[in-house]
């Protein structure tokens, strides 16, 4: 297994520690993570079954996607940065937003979604397996 990925909030009450893989590095156009991130897309590198450590005071509001699915977005009670990202009906898996890694070059995402939503201002490299919503199955 390689190292442990590491992060946190911007201004470092919120740490996180997760050991495993990624099984998924998605960008996400869509309207709730626009407004979430205050830009065009929120990164996401998704784990599964993996181990986890969080220290600090995470918050934490949640929210039902268009296809149903609840999930629960954490942010630091003193900064408010988003940091994670949890679902209720799919405790396993675990995601943490690329740019709160303290190697973000560790994130490379594979696909994006949610084009529907995007922005003519939001530019994802056109190579990437894009989805107007979400990839089928999810
Ligand atoms: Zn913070
Ligand atoms: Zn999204």
């Amino acid at each position: 297994m390689s190292k442990p990925f590491r992060g946190g909030c911007a201004c470092q009450t919120v740490r996180y520690e997760v050991f495993g893989e990624p099984v998924a590095m998605v960008d996400c156009q869509c309207r709730q993570c626009q407004r979430d991130s205050g830009t065009g897309h929120a990164s996401h590198m998704v784990f599964a079954g993996a181990e986890v450590k969080v220290e600090g005071e995470v918050r934490t509001w949640d929210l039902v996607g268009d296809a149903g699915t609840r999930k629960r977005s954490g942010f630091c009670a003193i900064c408010g940065s988003p940091v994670l990202l949890t679902f209720p009906d799919a405790p396993a898996i675990f995601s943490v937003r690329a740019a709160s890694l303290d190697e973000p070059g560790r994130y490379g995402p594979q696909f994006v979604t949610w084009t529907a939503s995007a922005q003519p201002w939001d530019c994802i490299d056109p190579a990437l397996t894009r989805f107007e919503r979400m990839p089928p199955g999810q």
